[in-house]
């Protein structure tokens, strides 16, 4: 039982109208879920991902209007590592970003200071596509390759931890891969000045398991001396949550039901979808969320 790479990248947004432009206008992902935060449903939680809004493609941003910067620092997720198809793909995003490409990469952050980075992909995982008129499918990302965080003492705690729940050790990074895809996170010496959560910083990464294995996962990180929330149903897949001893909140997601579960399919991200527990609450909600673009209109009209 292994998991199956990562599932979603969870951020803090500020801005939800400009984190939608970057994300779906620059970076060309599909907006396939417009949704709220099921802990606070006052507040947008927006997905992105390939053209069917599928697990490891899918970054996710909880909005908090007006947040201030925050700084990623010891127990947190710096730098997101997605997957291109060649060199020619670097030189592409170097150009259509506006930064140097560094010899096999190219880092960048978004508006809000939060970091990624694209690498050729050296697997044969399937490549995660979303369609965009100014992006060529051979140049577009391709989902998830891993994430690097900041930890004090890793190897004490952190390694024999993600060993015991199957992850595999290659110097300072821990690889884990399923049937489907694999993903990593590598782990750095953490700054000094302590970590503060809050726009363009992780919220957590969540790593994918099969439907009928999850709830054997949740025994397993408890075997090894995680402690896991009990499974929430979070509608489009079920979550469990822990912190690995270094502090990185990781959750483990199941791979399914899926964003189409309650959505076309051809319209996903379109229109604000409630769960059907949050569906009593819409009358309220709906009219204090900030006024969001349809990316998918604006890039036609252009
Ligand atoms: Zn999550």
């Amino acid at each position: 039982m292994r998991l199956d790479g990562i599932h979603h990248v969870t951020n803090i947004t500020g801005d939800a109208p400009a984190n939608v432009d970057f994300y779906t206008g620059k970076l060309g992902l599909r907006l396939v879920k417009k949704s709220v935060n099921q802990d606070d449903p006052t507040v947008y939680h927006l997905f992105y991902a390939d053209e069917r809004g599928t697990p490891g493609s899918d970054i996710t941003f909880f909005e908090y209007p007006g947040a201030e910067p925050g700084r990623a620092g010891a127990g947190m997720i710096h730098t997101i590592v997605w997957r291109v198809g060649s060199p020619e793909a670097l030189d592409f995003w170097a150009e259509r970003l506006g930064v140097e490409r560094d010899g096999d990469s190219v880092t960048f952050s978004d508006p809000e200071g939060l970091q990624h980075q694209l690498v050729v992909a050296q697997v044969p995982d399937e490549p995660l596509i979303a369609d965009h008129p100014e992006i060529p499918r051979e140049l577009a990302l391709q989902g998830f390759e891993g994430v690097r965080a900041y930890a004090r003492t890793p190897e004490l705690r952190t390694a024999p931890f993600l060993e015991q729940i199957g992850f595999e050790r290659g110097g300072e990074r821990w690889e884990t891969r399923g049937d489907s895809r694999g993903g990593w996170i590598e782990y750095e010496r953490a700054p000094e000045e302590p970590g503060v959560p809050g726009a363009g910083t992780v919220h957590h990464v969540a790593w994918s398991s099969p439907m009928e294995e999850h709830e054997q996962w949740r025994q397993r990180v408890a075997g090894a001396g995680g402690q896991p929330t009990p499974v929430i149903d979070r509608f489009w897949f079920r979550s469990i949550y822990f912190r690995e001893p270094s502090g990185v909140l990781f959750e483990i997601a199941t791979l399914g039901p899926g964003f189409s579960t309650d959505e076309d399919p051809e319209h996903l991200g379109e229109a604000l979808i409630l769960p059907p527990n949050f569906e009593h609450l819409r009358a309220q909600v709906e009219p204090i969320l900030t006024p969001l673009p349809n990316p998918r209109e604006s890039a036609t009209r252009t």
